[in-house]
């Protein structure tokens, strides 16, 4: 089969490999109809994300059609038409059964070196290094998926693949970023960080009740693209986030700032240089939080910082001192996709969400390192792109594009 495999450092490219094939009873091998690229993916395309290894295959967002189960799976079918979440949950362990489903203790087989540098191991994740247990990614034909009775979500009739393919990640997380927020009626949500994580953080902070959401970028296309979904937005280029979201809530700031960002974020001024440098040795620093200490900074006194935004390792300069003596609170994590499929499934069956409106950029999968190259420099207006395994194929079964109605 074709997939889209690292192969160093600001490398990628579509190779020929071995089809996937079950592993264990509990498995299932999808034939992957939609798959897109992600801002985690830039993170891993970039090296910042360490135990990658040249050949592995990337992709976490990703949903097809079942071809082939193992002898214990029991809910899903030949032939049913699913979403895949990112996080692998096996279903029966403690983290799974409170819904904690990126925290599962089973699906991780490299748990010990996720322990030790983090303490504990998170979920297995597909496409994300071997940290995260060096699962094959969905950035390709076909893909083997684990526990699939725990994890395959069979897609309702009459949805395309573009208004569910986002369920397998960013619009729970954006979903879960906002949730976090502790959103109370007449909240100021503001959002750093306008890419798709961000986009989703908008609407859903609406959904669960924000009166106002302000997003900060700058890029203006993204900026409109809030605007679209009901946001006040600052370019943090042309004014000072800080100064522009005090004047913004009459001087007390943002209830809940959220980080979409994550740990590559773009800095000014001496800061940006001294987290740029520090980070090129991947050591003295893995991960450049600039947005993280924005928002810090701008939140009021008493509020949320929430961070869907991903970190690796370590970050310097964190502003710990006006974190506890603004009694903040924060909350973060890898999203818990499987806890939001029902609800946000239903968002998008109403037409409160329409999740397909951020995509701008459809490719074959041949021409994923084309798109991975637009989406990291966000040339070409790129926001979000989505790629068709079966597109430059003879073996066709176009991916069934635009929303249903
Ligand atoms: P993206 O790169 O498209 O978006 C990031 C946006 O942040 C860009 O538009 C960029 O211009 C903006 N930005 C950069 N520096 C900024 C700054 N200092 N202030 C304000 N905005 C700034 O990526 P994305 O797909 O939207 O993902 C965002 C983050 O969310 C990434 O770190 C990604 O890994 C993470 N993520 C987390 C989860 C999870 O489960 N927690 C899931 C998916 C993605
Ligand atoms: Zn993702």
């Amino acid at each position: 089969m074709k997939a889209l495999v690292w192969q160093g450092i600001n490398r990628v490219a579509v190779e020929t490999v071995p089809d996937p094939e079950l592993l264990l009873p509990t498995d299932a091998v999808i034939r992957v109809t939609a798959t897109a690229i992600c801002g985690s993916d830039l993170h891993l395309l970039d090296g910042y994300v360490p135990s990658m290894v040249r050949g592995d295959i990337l992709g976490h967002e990703f949903m097809g059609e079942v071809m082939e189960v193992g002898s214990e799976v029991r809910k899903v079918k030949v032939g049913d038409r699913v979403i895949v979440p990112f996080p692998i949950s096996c279903g029966k362990c403690w983290y799974c059964q409170q819904g904690l489903t990126s925290l599962c203790d089973n699906s991780n087989p490299n748990a010990k070196l996720a322990e030790t540098m983090w303490g504990y191991s998170p979920a297995g994740v597909y496409g994300y290094s071997h940290i995260t247990g060096g699962y094959a990614g969905g950035q390709a034909q076909f893909a083997r998926t684990a526990f699939a009775d725990a994890n395959l979500f069979k897609v309702p009739e009459g949805l395309s693949d573009e208004q569910v393919l986002f369920l397998t990640d960013i619009f729970p997380t954006g979903y879960m970023a906002a949730e976090n927020c502790n959103i109370h009626p007449g909240d100021v949500v503001a959002v750093l960080g306008c890419g798709p994580v961000g986009q989703f953080t908008i609407r859903s902070a609406f959904l669960l009740g924000a009166e106002r959401v302000i997003a900060i970028d700058r890029f203006p296309e993204r900026l409109e693209m809030a605007r679209l979904a009901g946001a006040e937005t600052i370019n943090y280029e042309e004014e000072s986030t800080f100064e522009q979201l005090k004047l913004m809530t009459a001087g007390r700031g943002p209830d809940s700032v959220v980080d979409a960002v994550g740990l590559e974020a773009h800095g000014q001024g001496l800061g940006g240089v001294y987290d740029a440098v520090k980070q090129t040795t991947r050591v003295l620093e893995s991960d450049r939080p600039h947005a993280l200490r924005a928002a810090i900074q701008a939140c009021r006194k008493g509020g949320t910082v929430s961070v869907p935004g991903v970190y690796g390792g370590l970050a310097d300069k964190i502003p710990l001192g006006a974190f506890m003596n603004k009694g903040l609170t924060m909350k973060t994590g890898q999203t818990h996709v499987h806890r939001y499929l029902e609800r946000l499934t239903g968002h998008i069956v109403r037409g409160d969400v329409r999740p397909e409106e951020i995509i701008t950029h459809r490719l074959g999968l041949d021409d994923a390192p084309e798109g991975y190259r637009l989406f990291k420099h966000k040339h070409d207006g790129c926001v979000k792109c989505v790629l068709d395994p079966w597109a430059d194929s003879t073996d066709h079964a176009p991916m069934r594009a635009g929303a249903a109605d």
